[in-house]
């Protein structure tokens, strides 16, 4: 990944009368790199876009593309481009009218313009005689493509996407995902994405970016955010996710209600960075951990009794109440099948190599 931003912002902070939306964010974008937001409802992943596109201007703070300075920039005046989640296509005016459209207000030539439209809907994978259709006439997903070609068509350092796939079905969701990662690596060019889709995230993205009340708690690869998160709110907005309050004792061993923990397992260095009196969350996701057989013991390991079985698909999903009332999910392959009876008593574990620690701060 190239270390030069090509796009930065600078303590930007967004408040709308006594609201804050946007809480001092620090971020860097780099040249073809394919960045998602995400982040719940209201946690200013749009009013974000919109002061990245120039849309809107942040009360405090500076955005930089490349050197220069463009905060106060209108959007019409910079390098970049957004596709809408409306797509803002005109309905009337035909597929090829409609991805021409920025070619025309920077007076390009009709042969050039229909020349570069055909490209654009090859590359987006619609037939050439799409071209003289009217908009009205194609599916959502045809309409989707149609708007990325557009936007390929402005030419732009960076490419912004708000949730675009919100409004399609599951099927055509997951065909235009692939096509955009595609498209990202075939263009070479920026994409900053936005979604609530953790999925969509993890197949699409370089790096991930997760928002919540106005800032970023955690900006990394996705394998990073998943297995590393730095906060019970990361942990738990990257899927199902078992956490554990754990304090250490006076002696810096770690104590944890209702699991046993086998003493061998923490070692000196990890002790020591949970030292005396620290408080925090053990994380384990549901795919590491095992219902044990006769005689095999875990690092962690608990007793709990099976509550309930779920199919989904490829997985099944247990949940295990435990002796203490806590409940711990577990995932497992189809051909893995645990074969135990609902209400039977179990045993589980898991190994601290799949053991997350975050400490309170
Ligand atoms: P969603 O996923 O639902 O689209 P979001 O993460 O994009 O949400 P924003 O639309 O950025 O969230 O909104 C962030 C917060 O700022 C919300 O609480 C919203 O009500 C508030 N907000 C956004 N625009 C304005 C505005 N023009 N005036 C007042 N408050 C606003």
């Amino acid at each position: 990944m190239p270390t030069t931003p090509i796009l930065y912002l600078k303590d930007v902070v967004k408040r709308f009368d006594d609201f804050t939306a946007l809480d001092n964010i620090n971020l860097e974008i780099f040249e073809g790199e394919f960045l998602t937001i995400v982040g719940p409802s209201g946690s200013g992943k749009t009013t974000l876009i919109r002061l990245m596109v120039g849309m809107d201007e942040p009360t405090e703070g500076t955005i930089w593309l490349r050197n220069e300075r463009i905060d106060q920039t209108p959007a019409n005046k910079r390098p970049t481009c957004m596709v809408f989640q409306s797509l803002a296509l005109f309905p009337h005016r035909s597929v090829g009218q409609n991805i021409e459209f920025p070619l025309k207000i920077k007076g390009v030539s009709p042969k050039v313009r229909s020349k570069r439209a055909l490209e654009l809907l090859e590359l987006l994978h619609l037939p050439k005689s799409f071209y003289n259709k009217r908009i009205s006439q194609c599916s959502g997903g045809e309409q989707q493509r149609i708007a990325l070609a557009r936007a390929l068509a402005f030419d732009p350092e960076i490419i912004f996407f708000d949730e675009p796939l919100s409004a399609l079905d599951y099927r055509l969701r997951k065909t235009l995902e692939k096509e955009l990662v595609d498209l990202h690596e075939r263009t070479g060019k920026t994409f900053v994405y936005i979604t609530h889709s953790l999925e969509e995230a993890m197949v699409m993205s370089d790096r991930i970016a997760i928002m919540n009340s106005g800032k970023f708690e955690q900006i990394d690869v996705a394998e990073v955010i998943y297995s590393k998160p730095v906060s019970r709110f990361v942990a738990s907005f990257m899927g199902e996710v078992n956490m554990f309050d754990f304090k250490c004792d006076s002696k810096g061993d770690i104590k944890i209600d209702g699991v046993e923990i086998r003493s061998s397992v923490l070692t000196k260095d990890k002790q020591k960075k949970y030292s005396k009196k620290a408080k925090g969350t053990l994380m384990v996701r549901p795919e590491f951990v095992r219902f044990n057989k006769a005689k095999e013991t875990n690092d962690f390991q608990i007793r709990g009794y099976l509550r309930a079985e779920y199919e989904l698909g490829s997985r099944i999903q247990y949940e295990v109440d435990t002796l203490d009332d806590s409940r711990v999910i577990i995932e497992k392959l189809r051909e893995d099948r645990f074969k135990g009876k609902l209400g039977a008593t179990v045993v589980i574990g898991w190994d601290i190599k799949h053991t997350h620690f975050i400490p309170n701060d």
